[in-house]
């Protein structure tokens, strides 16, 4: 530690008033989710290892480089959740919730994730998603409503410079023929040993690979597209035309394959284009096999995740700023032990009246508590000593114009209600 009060290489604390926007930005993003019958889950932070390696994929980073691995006193092998989709749906098995209800099941979460990355601007070792899930369903409608649901909510937090990159990742009857032909061409190329094994482990992902000497040896690669079966190809035009019916702008991206394996048919990312090289705040997909890779039934599901962290940024790098909530409407000082008493109980009544307020503590004088209730960003302040108390009365005191009345003390919470209104 390189002092004793820093916390973890890659990861920050979230503090006021910051905190207030992340709060917001969670709500801006669940709320298109709960109009559009999504329920909230939570699930553990850790998890057997084995739901990541066989649900993410034994070829990814995420799970060969960056998963936190623990074993407990008792032996379990856990891993910190890298991501959640694989979570909620092995919290969906178990519960048997695609049993009991209608399918699909519509599930939405937020919570934090851990990945051993390289920190940098935007990229941490723990970040926060919301994400939403729609397991047991294959209809291109349903793709194409988590999408807009996505958009939706970035336009509602006043987003405007990001960009929806779409691509179909194929099936199982025409991904394996892809496959097969891009590695026939991926053998050909000068590539260093990591990157040849990943091309016979998993090729699509070499696509995904940023450097520029290997994107120059991608040109004239197969493309998917050109390989998807009739099915595939339909369903992906479909999920096109609802997106376009619906005011969508999205461009193809035949490349976009994204880091986990599980994905088939639709994928999607939304990118924004202020935050430099970490431009991904969200992405997701169909994920029509992960159920029966983790040993469930056969499943068809799609789901995304929207990063909390890098959809900050976004805000930072368009300036906008959004409206939080003042700290307090009303802040007391009191002078003296029975004024401090006197208005202790007021200030509860008026948070019990739905106000929100504060006094000072600590035994402050006038002049501190002054500073204080300024320092707070309240409308008012309440100010008493013994000699207002002994007549049954308050000082109101305006603290944007400086104002001062007196209110007395049996009415002040209805007086208050009504200024603040
Ligand atoms: P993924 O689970 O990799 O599909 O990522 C979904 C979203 O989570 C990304 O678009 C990012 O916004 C966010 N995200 C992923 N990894 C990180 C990270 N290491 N730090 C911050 N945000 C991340």
């Amino acid at each position: 530690m390189s002092s004793s009060f820093s916390a973890p290489k890659g990861t920050y604390d979230i503090l006021p008033p910051d905190s207030a926007t992340v709060l917001a930005v969670r709500e801006a993003i669940a709320a298109p989710l709960r109009r559009a019958g999504y329920g909230y889950i939570e699930t553990p932070v850790f998890e057997d290892v084995n739901l990541f390696s066989r649900g993410v994929g034994e070829s990814t980073d995420i799970v060969t480089k960056e998963m936190y691995t623990l074993i407990t006193k008792g032996g379990d092998q856990l891993a910190l959740r890298p991501e959640a989709t694989a979570s909620v749906l092995r919290a969906a098995l178990q519960a048997n919730l695609h049993r009991v209800g209608n399918l699909p099941v519509k599930l939405w979460y937020s919570g934090s994730q851990y990945r051993y990355e390289r920190p940098q601007a935007g990229r941490y070792r723990q970040f926060w998603q919301v994400g939403a899930e729609a397991i047991g369903a294959e209809d291109p409608a349903l793709d194409a409503e988590l999408i807009i649901l996505a958009v939706d909510a970035y336009r509602s937090l006043g987003l405007s410079n990001f960009r929806v990159l779409l691509n179909s990742l194929g099936d199982k009857q025409c991904r394996p023929v892809y496959r097969a032909a891009l590695q026939d061409f991926l053998r050909g190329l000068e590539l260093d040993p990591e990157t040849l094994r990943r091309a016979e482990i998993n090729p699509l992902r070499v696509l995904d690979d940023k450097r520029p000497d290997v994107q120059k040896q991608l040109v004239g690669a197969p493309m998917l597209v050109d390989f998807l079966c009739e099915e595939c190809k339909a369903y992906h035009e479909h999920v096109r035309e609802l997106l376009t019916a619906s005011g969508i702008a999205f461009e193809d991206d035949p490349k976009l394959v994204r880091g986990l394996d599980y994905y088939t048919r639709t994928t999607f990312e939304f990118v924004h284009d202020g935050l430099g090289s970490q431009s991904a705040v969200g992405g997701g997909g169909r994920y029509d096999g992960l159920s029966e890779m983790i040993g469930g039934p056969a499943l068809p599901s799609v789901g995304w995740a929207l990063g909390i962290d890098r959809t900050l940024l976004a805000l930072q790098a368009e300036g906008v700023e959004l409206p939080t909530p003042n700290a307090s409407d009303v802040f007391a000082v009191p002078l003296g032990e029975q004024a401090r008493r006197v208005l202790f109980a007021q200030v509860t009544e008026l948070r019990r009246n739905g106000l929100s307020a504060d006094i000072a503590y600590g035994g402050k004088g006038l002049k501190a508590a002054m500073k204080a209730a300024d320092r707070s960003g309240a409308r008012y302040a309440l100010v008493a000593g013994e000699r207002d108390l002994a007549e049954g009365l308050v000082q109101l005191k305006d603290l944007s114009t400086g104002d001062q009345t007196p209110v007395a003390l049996d009415v002040l919470v209805a007086t208050l209600k009504e200024k603040l209104q």
